[in-house]
């Protein structure tokens, strides 16, 4: 009787241990679950940044239901028609972009709503129940600045940083000429602009990645360390010539202009790879966007 009832009470508390196993089971599928939807992910990277997240931010979605199951992420610089299809055919249902979706940097879509490329892009998009989300404001703020550590390493500028900003640049003296033929070799999609005397020797560098207009550009070259900057792109009547002028008037000033997306680029393959490290159970993937337009002299994208 004794060991009848101490057997009991052993399958009993089996019992209760394989409902407890059970229920810890139910409970942490239920948690995996939850971590495929598009808000979960957007609230992991939320947590592996530096930085608040800011009331007022373009960071948001810009299309899709929060809640959706995810499949696939899809990591790039432009959510562009080409770069949605390809994100569809490898099953990537949430795709994380650093610049705007609708071609203005707020997405909004009021003045396209008659718009048959928008009218397009968005049937696809709801066709395809693709979430949109836009990663830009603290990719840049956090610390260090995504984009940068990417640009930076793509670059292979690291031992050239003259302190903690990333901004700033040291070179062995060289031609504007020979160092934009090495840059170019390092973006090979791009096609870069040079303004200024191809012949001028420098040491000094400043790096100003994206579009932050041409009051950054001009603060950065009116520095005195400043001698070259190389920048993703401006207004043709801003910085160009800003640095034209200052040429002219026989100061040491150049620069290089790389394009919008080869300059900010490996910044985004840096944040799917910085993605990786913390969601492992969905893939993850790095779209290339290339040039955006081509040229004579380059006439397919690479
Ligand atoms: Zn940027």
């Amino acid at each position: 009787m004794y060991y009848k009832i101490k057997t009991m009470k052993l399958i009993g508390v089996c019992l209760i241990i394989l409902v407890v196993a059970g229920t810890r089971q139910l409970r942490a599928q239920a948690i995996v679950t939850k971590t495929h939807t598009a808000s979960q992910i957007i609230g992991q990277m939320k947590t592996h940044l530096t930085c608040e997240w800011s009331a007022e931010t373009v960071d948001t979605f810009k299309s899709g239901n929060p809640d959706d199951g995810i499949t696939g992420v899809a990591v790039c610089m432009f959510a562009d028609m080409e770069t949605l299809q390809k994100a569809v055919a490898n099953h990537c249902n949430l795709i994380i972009v650093h610049e705007p979706t609708f071609y203005n940097h707020l997405d909004k879509t009021d003045f396209l709503a008659d718009n048959p490329v928008y009218q397009k892009k968005n049937e696809y998009i709801t066709k395809h129940k693709l979430i949109i989300f836009r990663f830009h404001d603290h990719w840049h703020k956090t610390l260090p600045d995504g984009i940068y550590v990417g640009m930076i390493e793509k670059l292979g500028w690291k031992a050239n940083q003259i302190d903690s900003s990333m901004l700033f640049f040291k070179f062995e003296e060289q031609t504007v000429g020979g160092f934009a033929q090495k840059l170019q070799e390092k973006l090979k999609g791009s096609q870069l602009r040079i303004v200024g005397d191809p012949l001028m020797r420098f040491t000094n560098v400043a790096l100003a990645v994206g579009a932050p207009g041409s009051n950054t550009h001009i603060n950065l070259l009116s520095g005195e360390f400043t001698e070259l900057l190389v920048a993703g792109e401006a207004s043709e009547w801003e910085t160009y010539e800003y640095v034209l002028d200052a040429a002219t008037m026989g100061m040491k000033k150049a620069a290089i202009f790389t394009g919008h997306i080869a300059s900010e680029e490996a910044g985004m393959e840096y944040c799917a790879r910085w993605m990786k490290t913390f969601i492992q159970d969905i893939p993850v993937t790095y779209f290339e966007n290339g040039s955006s337009f081509w040229t004579v002299q380059k006439p397919i994208k690479q």
